[in-house]
């Protein structure tokens, strides 16, 4: 039943009046990795660390908690640093085009609390992340998911609402994001993740990111 569901939708996509939402992740796509950045200029190379190196994000962030309240850094400590990064060039140029053909969502597990100073050069494009928290001296002392795997459970609702999605990350937990998609891309994914899921588009340049996007829509639509 659901099979033939989803493919009297398909039909109708045909027509060329598909919905489709464009879920990008943030980090690696859109902008630097913010816990890279923050490593460099504080100099604690363990905070260099990402979910490309450590899979499971409750290990990966129990360490950067750890390593924050050892150095006694808060969050004001973290957002001056985020404040002085710029989205990748040509993210904002991407951003604007796609949102020009699609609706676009961007699907982080970054946290409100750090992305601000970023999403504000993207233009304040939608953002479903996690939330940090904080005790009254500003230091982190937890962080809250939204919910669990929730870049998939995203991908899940908006067919539910009959939306196609295209989709694009470049790490471990993009995956089951990609995999729940109609379209799937890897964007400058490094090389073992690439290797591991060789049933995903994988490209480098925004230009053929438009390009997957384009071949991957049933609309008419251009560079
Ligand atoms: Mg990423």
């Amino acid at each position: 039943m659901w099979v033939h569901w989803r493919l009297l939708k398909f039909g109708h996509w045909r027509r060329g009046n598909a919905l489709e939402v464009v879920c990008l992740d943030l980090e690696g796509v859109l902008v630097p990795e913010i816990w890279i950045g923050f490593a460099e200029r504080t100099g604690i190379a363990e905070l260099r660390a990402t979910t490309r190196d450590i899979p499971d994000y409750d290990v990966l962030m129990r360490q950067r908690l750890r390593i924050l309240a050892e150095h006694k850094l808060g969050l004001k400590d973290i957002q001056e640093v985020i404040a002085g990064m710029a989205p990748m060039p040509g993210a904002r140029e991407f951003i604007d085009w796609a949102r020009e053909r699609f609706q676009v969502v961007i699907l982080s597990d970054t946290f409100y609390e750090f992305s601000q100073p970023l999403m504000r050069q993207l233009g304040f494009p939608t953002l479903f992340c996690h939330r940090l928290i904080t005790d009254d001296k500003g230091m982190v002392v937890d962080y809250k998911l939204r919910q669990k795997d929730p870049k998939r459970q995203c991908v899940k609702a908006f067919h539910e609402l009959n939306y196609r999605v295209l989709a694009a990350g470049d790490s471990y937990n993009d995956t089951t994001m990609l995999s729940e998609a109609d379209v799937g891309v890897l964007f400058r994914a490094p090389a073992n993740v690439i290797a591991e899921f060789p049933q995903f588009a994988s490209v480098e340049e925004y230009d053929d990111l438009r390009r997957e996007f384009i071949k991957g829509s049933p609309r008419d639509l251009t560079l």
